[in-house]
């Protein structure tokens, strides 16, 4: 049994140190990861040392992270013109992280052009209302908006209210989870994407399995938003529209999994993908789909590093 685990590398933002956050142990998988605003660094090991003990890892890696950049990089590599939004500190690491993204093909300053997917996103919790005001250009002439909650929850809902007064298509994915969401988030989401863990906190019920989760759609769906999409790990995910008084239950492909990490992140950022480049789909067969991007992640090792690329993927996902 290997425990995989990251490690906060830099999260100095603007001199500021940004908490540890987001702690997740996966129970199918024993991975225990920390999802850090920057660059990670990744050790496999056969177990988790005891505290103050040393032991010997045989794996190591350097990963880029953060949910924002996750979903942002998977969306690039299917071909989609992606902005990323957010603040990186003014060091090597903050470089690097830029360099990961120009290296996928996302845009990284303030961008002109069209057809773009906007992610606000990152690293940290200091991204004003105002600079996200500098943003809105941008974020006018996308197509789809994605917005978590690694930055301040209230820039990333005033984020999304700028994107749906432009008509921009809005996915809210509410991680990491926080118990007391503002009501506001919910109407400002087209669709509204989280996994099991999440939705069980947001509704107060158990999720865990299919049928719990076409009810917790249902509950999160009389909040407000446009859509729910609940993620389901190797069971896929159920979609809820505003539309339909019941949900669908989307199932996947039965793989030997790998690496789950970041698996939620690779089905947003196709999601996204989906919604800018073929806004007429129905919404179940955007998720599938996404579900077949995302199941190729689980089958390598690392996050970014296992998402799909367009070109090796099957001509029918696109
Ligand atoms: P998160 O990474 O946020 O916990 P999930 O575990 O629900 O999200 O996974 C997101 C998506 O990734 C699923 O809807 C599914 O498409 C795919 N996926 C995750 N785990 C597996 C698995 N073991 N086998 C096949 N697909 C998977």
């Amino acid at each position: 049994m290997y425990i995989t685990w990251f490690k906060i590398w830099s999260n100095q933002i603007c001199n500021s140190v940004v908490p540890l956050y987001d702690i997740k142990v996966d129970v199918t998988f024993p991975l225990l990861y920390t999802a850090s605003c920057l660059t990670k660094n990744l050790y496999q090991t056969p177990r988790l040392p005891k505290t103050g003990e040393t032991i010997h890892g045989d794996k190591f890696l350097i990963g880029f992270g953060g949910k924002g950049a996750n979903q942002c990089i998977q969306a690039a590599r299917l071909g989609a013109k992606t902005t990323m939004i957010c603040k990186v500190g003014k060091d090597f690491f903050g470089d690097n992280y830029i360099q990961n993204f120009k290296d996928n093909g996302v845009h990284t300053g303030k961008i002109k052009s069209e057809n773009a997917i906007v992610i606000v996103a990152g690293a940290n919790m200091l991204l004003s209302n105002e600079e996200l005001q500098t943003a809105l250009p941008a974020i006018s002439h996308a197509k789809v908006m994605v917005c978590q909650l690694e930055i301040n929850p209230q820039t990333s809902l005033q984020a999304l209210q700028m994107a749906q007064e432009s008509k921009v298509k809005t996915i809210f994915n509410p991680a990491p989870a926080i118990p007391d969401l503002d009501a506001g988030f919910y109407k400002a989401s087209d669709v509204f994407c989280c996994n099991e863990t999440e939705a069980e906190l947001l509704t107060g019920s158990s999720v865990t399995n299919v049928e719990e989760a076409c009810g917790a759609a249902q509950e999160l769906l009389k909040r407000g938003c446009g859509a729910v999409i609940i993620t389901l790990g190797p069971q896929g995910c159920v979609v809820l529209k505003e539309q339909k008084s019941t949900s669908d239950h989307v199932p996947t492909t039965a793989v030997t999994a790998v690496d789950t990490t970041g698996a939620g992140d690779s089905f947003i950022g196709a999601l996204a993908f989906y919604m800018a480049h073929y806004p007429t789909m129905p919404l179940e067969e955007m998720a599938r789909r996404a579900n077949q991007v995302a199941v190729v992640s689980v089958q390598a090792f690392g996050t970014q590093t296992s998402y799909p690329f367009r070109a090796s993927l099957p001509d029918e996902l696109f």
